[in-house]
């Protein structure tokens, strides 16, 4: 039975529609600093104190009033980092280490290689700047205001500001919990022999990382075979445990495709045609409270639907503000004569000079080209390239993390 062919939804459009759909959780935990890489936050981060706390030396040397440079200086003080210095009178220097509070008084840091001790005082042999070596009390956060915002996501650098800041514990967006299956009778796992007609379940492997990556806690349901009523059945289980239920394959209109009606039965379903190319067939449903989403098989269509559509709507329920990842304009070192009349997404490599390589193969099936690729070149429908013309670049560094 063939039914009239639905018009293919624009991508930008369909991100729009899926976001609309997605509410941010509500519930939050409290984690040890040390333990929220990959989270977001939940709530603003207001620093309690300046950082740094006080003035103080960013160089070995001598600290000193910029005015008494001129003169011979007695070394009155020795203040290495995290000491208590005293007052520093007019016409004295103190030695100072990297790290160390400059003493009221002192307004200027000099380094040790532009002074000389002259019988135990302190010359200076060169023009200095007041204030040089100075690292100001406050520079770098101000005591109540917002280190980090709620919704930011905490990588290496976040975690560490958030630490600057005096921060023990961080309260975070609770994990999204995906129940994640592939359909597939062609599918056995890696380990097990492979069968005439079998094929290994690589999108298991990729969505699961990706789920993780994106501070997911994966329920991960396996294969499920290609009959309805197996399908239902895992539908339902994974509605019952998750937010979000992933799958990849089954989407298409085949006989074999049997999340459709699957997801008919046990909920709603929207069924999209993306004009993108790899990643055509796209679902879109719910399962009682869950949200369903259906990824097309072809490894590539799956990573590169991933990582347009599903990873901004995890990060959506997560509280993450920006969700879609920047591209940046670089130079295409190639021709691509015959574009699609669908937006594409091509793997491409990076070359030093800020040029970009396309790997050979892009069909939909073969990993290796995203293996081989630094990220993807979003090509607008119907677009020629030639080698100079400017294109649009998403990192998978931007992607993956
Ligand atoms: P489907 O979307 O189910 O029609 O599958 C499209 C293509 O992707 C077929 O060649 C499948 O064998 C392949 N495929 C489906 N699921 C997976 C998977 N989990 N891992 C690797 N390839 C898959
Ligand atoms: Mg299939």
């Amino acid at each position: 039975m063939s039914e009239p062919r639905k018009p293919l939804i624009p991508l930008d459009d369909a991100l729009a529609t899926l976001l609309a759909q997605i509410e941010p959780l509500t519930g939050t935990e409290t984690l040890a600093t040390a333990d929220a890489r990959g989270r977001v936050l939940a709530a603003d981060l207001v620093s309690p104190v300046d950082v740094p706390p006080e003035d103080n030396s960013a160089m070995d040397g001598y600290a000193l009033r910029a005015a008494d440079a001129a003169t011979l200086l007695p070394v009155t003080q020795r203040i290495p980092a995290g000491s208590v210095p005293a007052p520093l009178p007019a016409g004295e220097a103190a030695r100072i280490f990297t790290g160390a509070q400059v003493p009221r008084g002192a307004d200027t840091v000099v380094m040790q290689e532009l002074t000389e001790l002259v019988d135990g005082q302190l010359r200076v042999t060169q023009p200095i700047t007041a204030g040089q070596h100075v690292r100001r009390r406050g520079e770098d956060v101000r005591a109540g205001s917002v280190a980090l915002p709620a919704g930011t996501r905490l990588d290496a650098v976040s975690l560490g500001l958030a630490a600057t800041a005096g921060a023990a514990q961080l309260t975070v967006s609770r994990r999204p919990r995906v129940a994640l299956f592939s359909t597939g009778d062609e599918l056995v796992m890696p380990g097990e022999p492979l069968p005439p007609g079998a094929i290994y379940n690589s999108n298991r492997f990729t969505l699961r990382a990706l789920l993780e990556g994106l501070g997911c806690e994966v329920i991960d349901l396996g294969i499920v075979p290609d009959r309805l009523d197996a399908t239902r059945a895992a539908l339902r289980e994974a509605a019952s445990r998750a937010d979000v239920i992933l799958t990849s394959g089954g989407v298409s209109v085949g006989e074999e495709d049997h999340l459709r009606p699957a997801v008919q039965a046990e909920g709603r379903l929207d069924l999209w045609a993306i004009a993108i190319k790899p990643g055509k067939p796209f679902a879109y449903g719910r399962v009682k409270d869950a949200h369903f989403i259906g990824l097309p098989g072809n490894p590539v269509s799956s990573l590169v639907t991933f990582l347009v559509l599903v990873r901004p709507a995890l990060l959506k329920l997560q509280g993450v503000v920006r969700v879609t990842p920047r591209g940046y304009r670089l130079v295409a070192g190639f021709d691509w004569p015959k574009p699609d009349k669908r937006r594409e997404f091509l793997r491409v490599r990076l070359d030093e000079e800020g040029g970009l390589a396309l790997f050979t193969n892009q069909s939909s099936g073969v990993l290796t080209s995203a293996f081989w690729a630094d990220g993807l070149l979003d090509n607008p429908a119907g677009q020629v390239i030639r080698p100079g013309d400017a294109v649009r670049f998403i990192p998978f560094a931007e992607l993956l993390a």
